[in-house]
């Protein structure tokens, strides 16, 4: 229910407004987010890198609303890649990218987000990194796996994200476990309606168990985006049972989560992504992560009270 009731105000101008100006909640999103500039993203991404792990970059931003917000973010992206390439971080970090922040929900925003989406690629190429597309609310799913399939074309490398909340989630990783397929699994962030998605969290975690199942005995790279204990020991045993070495899958776990078992995967051999989210548009992401955990969000309203 809380879950719900935050997943909404996610989508609140006024609520929006409201955190967005109260005085101590930059640093309290500080814990979730690089910043807001590339500098603050190259530095947190540098230390990453420093410690062994693997990044993935989100300029932050979703539901636009018109071209030339799209246009900015595909500006954003392409300055960032620049960036990344010139530090010499095209090995450690590639970028995730949100099709609705590149126009995908406008009119005939299909197109446009795809065009938008094959600029990044180019850019990403350039430097020697990849690109992945998240999967955003249940509405936009058919939609994004059609531009991924357009976009394989030129960039094979085009990571998927697969929700195992989505009661279609173990057909779509059969149908992307080919050779060369690179696949997240999460869970899924999004409120959607239980006719096509599970409501209940163990039956999430079971089609996650399947999910996985069948990602890691199919030929592609599954990537595998969660916190969870149960989950992560699941992926270490269906590793050796499918004799996966540590290059042919990664962990995922997002920036400030967990953060000791990032290490401690890392310290084992494993390849450890982190999600790193930065930029201005942080109140959509910031509010899905405290929908996840309600100690989150005491945090977060003692520090709209100021305390
Ligand atoms: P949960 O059952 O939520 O949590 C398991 C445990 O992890 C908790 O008990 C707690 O110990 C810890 N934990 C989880 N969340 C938090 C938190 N916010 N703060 C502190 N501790 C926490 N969702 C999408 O819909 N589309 C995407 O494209 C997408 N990309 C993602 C990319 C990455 C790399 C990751 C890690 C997640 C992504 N997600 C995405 C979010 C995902 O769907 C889940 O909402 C999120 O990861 C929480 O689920 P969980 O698997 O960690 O399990």
């Amino acid at each position: 229910m809380l879950r719900q009731v935050l997943l909404a105000a996610s989508r609140r101008d006024g609520v929006r407004r409201l955190a967005e100006t109260a005085p101590y909640t930059r640093s309290v999103v500080r814990r979730f987010i690089a910043g807001t500039a590339v500098d603050d993203a190259l530095r947190v991404t540098e230390e990453l890198a420093a410690s062994g792990l693997l990044v993935t970059l989100d300029h932050l931003g979703e539901d636009t609303l018109d071209p030339g917000q799209a246009e900015r973010i595909v500006t954003g992206y392409v300055t960032l890649l620049e960036r990344l390439g010139s530090a010499g971080l095209g090995q450690r970090a590639e970028v995730s990218v949100k099709l609705t922040a590149l126009g995908q929900v406008l009119d005939g925003g299909e197109r446009l987000a795809l065009k938008n989406a094959q600029r990044i690629c180019h850019a990403a190429r350039a430097v020697g990194t990849t690109v992945t597309l998240d999967m955003e609310d249940h509405t936009t799913v058919d939609s994004t796996l059609r531009i991924l399939e357009d976009l394989r074309a030129d960039f094979p490398d085009t990571g998927a994200v697969i929700q195992s909340y989505l009661r279609r989630a173990e057909e779509y990783c059969a149908d992307l476990a080919y050779e060369g397929s690179r696949v997240r699994l999460c869970k899924g962030a999004y409120n959607a309606p239980e006719s096509v998605a599970f409501a209940d969290r163990r039956e999430i975690d079971k089609s996650y168990v399947r999910c996985m199942k069948v990602l890691m005995a199919g030929r592609g790279l599954p990537m595998l985006a969660t916190h969870d204990p149960r989950l992560i020991e699941i992926a270490g045993a269906l590793a050796v049972l499918n004799e996966r070495s540590p290059e042919d899958f990664e962990y995922q776990m997002l920036y400030g989560i967990r953060t000791q078992e990032q290490q401690r995967l890392a310290g084992l051999g494993a390849q450890v992504r982190v999600y790193v989210p930065y930029g201005d548009e942080w109140y959509g992401y910031m509010m899905r992560r405290l929908a996840e955990r309600p100690a989150n969000l005491m945090f977060f309203l003692r520090s709209l009270a100021g305390d």
